[in-house]
């Protein structure tokens, strides 16, 4: 009896400490109060998009852009071309502070490239080079090749690697785990040796399609060619092994590293009417890859973001706070022009940061980084949203959310990554398919809204999103220069 009832004071006991407060309990009656009554002006925004005036017009202007400037890798006229448009644009359309940021960015160019099976037979290997890779001397790279299924099958069997083409027929988990195949392949492939590598794609679905993206070289390692095939021809060649076939692959690439070009970070605000200096970001980023049309990655997210803001000027609605609109230049070859804002801009007066580069399909809610009282306050917002059912909330624990936007969420300012249903965005993600069939208006109107309704609330709020700011990490983060990865053991 004793021994029980001391079980349950100690079970009653660790609740009590462990437990965080609610919502509840955090955000006082008057805020929540305050919070609700934004209600009709979030569902007058919404009407906008889906029975008024601003319908479809997210997925048209977006559809008039992809068509007339197509990919717009960085360092390419394409992109500076589509940077000239959008300011012009936004200035049209009235938005305030509209200019482009300056920014220094990479300049690597695909050029010439194919992947040929020779031996046991001839069979063109669909491929595309990664982003800073080298290219093959003009002749190309034939050799022998070996296929692994992981960096520690190849650790193990490391003097197989010398000499050869390696491809990684890794198998894909998450995006996140996976991508290190992209990202470090060459590097750990050439410290064994290899003379160039291949991955399979990094994505869970394809037809056939390879999906490029950017790898980095460790320091100390001889640059190999690096490119990825696509998962059919690397089971093809993993099974092919097996059987102890001689494989033996034809290489050429003339990718190149040029000297950096300038771009820009473009933006555009609705200027606050009692507190201009602090402000709510929202954003995505105007380059893309050089396949495909960029229309999903991340023209979708780019123009949410500006559009949210034509959508409030339209509809008359100006915050006490600055809504602003960010589209980041260079977002992948390494959040460049993030990295550039990061640095100039004062990180105190921004009072929420959001961004959508994970596809525009339908807005499901928010992911969501910061304390704990600002995941209320978010919380509280999102709920203005039931009539489009946006209910998805999730904070993250290591204060890291989206992609360009992590460089401010990491220090402590409160972000959004947008939620949608993003099941297919790794199909489409870098290829030859990230065209504008993959968008579709409704959804993107439905992003624009939600986009446009969050940055109002928040900016016109009468308190500010609480902030964390660590500012030893922003010192840190800001003198940060490229830091090389270890070399495997
Ligand atoms: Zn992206």
């Amino acid at each position: 009896m004793h021994i029980i009832f001391f079980i349950c004071f100690l079970n009653i006991f660790i609740t009590f400490i462990g437990s965080e407060p609610t919502c509840d309990e955090i955000l006082p009656k008057e805020l929540k109060q305050e919070i609700q009554s934004y209600q009709a002006i979030v569902d007058r925004i919404i009407k906008e998009v889906l029975s008024g005036g601003y319908q479809n017009k997210t997925y048209d202007e977006l559809a008039l852009f992809t068509d007339t400037f197509g990919s717009r890798i960085a360092g390419s006229d394409n992109l500076e071309n589509a940077i000239d448009y959008t300011l012009k644009k936004l200035q049209n359309i009235g938005l305030e502070n509209v200019h482009g940021e300056k920014v220094d960015v990479p300049h690597w160019v695909r050029g010439f490239e194919s992947a040929e099976l020779i031996q046991p037979r001839h069979q063109k290997l669909n491929m595309l080079s990664l982003g800073y890779s080298v290219g093959t001397p003009p002749e190309g790279i034939t050799a022998e090749v070996v296929v692994f299924r992981s960096f520690e099958e190849m650790y193990v069997n490391a003097a197989y690697a010398k000499n050869k083409i390696v491809v990684f027929n890794e198998k894909y988990t998450t995006y996140g785990e996976t991508v290190e195949y992209r990202s470090k392949s060459a590097s750990y492939a050439a410290h064994y040796g290899a003379l160039a590598v291949l991955i399979a794609s990094v994505t869970p679905f394809s037809l056939d399609t390879p999906h490029t993206g950017m790898q980095s070289y460790m320091d100390n390692v001889t640059q190999i060619p690096a490119a990825c095939i696509t998962h059919a021809d690397a089971h093809m060649l993993a099974r092919m092994q097996k059987r102890k076939t001689k494989l033996v692959i034809k290489l050429i690439m003339s990718a190149q590293n040029l000297p950096n070009r300038v771009s820009r970070n473009v933006i555009a605000d609705i200027t606050g009417n009692q507190y201009p200096s602090n402000v709510v970001i929202v954003s995505g980023h105007i380059d893309s890859w050089d396949v495909g049309q960029g229309a999903m990655d991340d023209g979708g997210g780019a123009f949410i973001s500006w559009n949210a803001l034509g959508l409030l000027k339209k509809l008359g609605l100006r915050a006490r706070r600055t809504i602003r609109s960010i589209l980041w230049t260079s977002e992948e070859f390494g959040l460049i022009g993030a990295a550039a804002y990061f640095k100039s801009f004062d990180i105190k007066s921004i009072n929420l940061i959001m961004e959508s580069d994970l596809g525009t399909f339908k807005p499901l809610g928010f992911d969501f980084a910061g304390n704990l009282k600002s995941s209320c306050i978010a919380q509280e917002i999102l709920k203005l949203f039931k009539s489009i059912d946006l209910t998805y909330f999730k904070k993250s624990s290591s204060n890291s959310v989206g992609s360009d936007i992590e460089l401010w969420t990491r220090v402590g300012v409160p972000g959004i990554s947008l939620k949608t249903l993003d099941e297919k965005y790794f199909w489409f993600h870098h290829t030859n398919a990230d065209t504008m069939d993959v968008e579709n208006p409704n959804e993107l109107d439905l992003c624009t809204a939600v986009f446009a309704a969050t940055s109002y609330v928040a900016a016109d709020l009468s308190i500010n999103f609480p902030q964390q700011i660590n500012n030893t990490l922003v010192d840190i983060m800001r003198q940060k220069q490229k830091t090389p990865l270890a070399p495997p053991q």
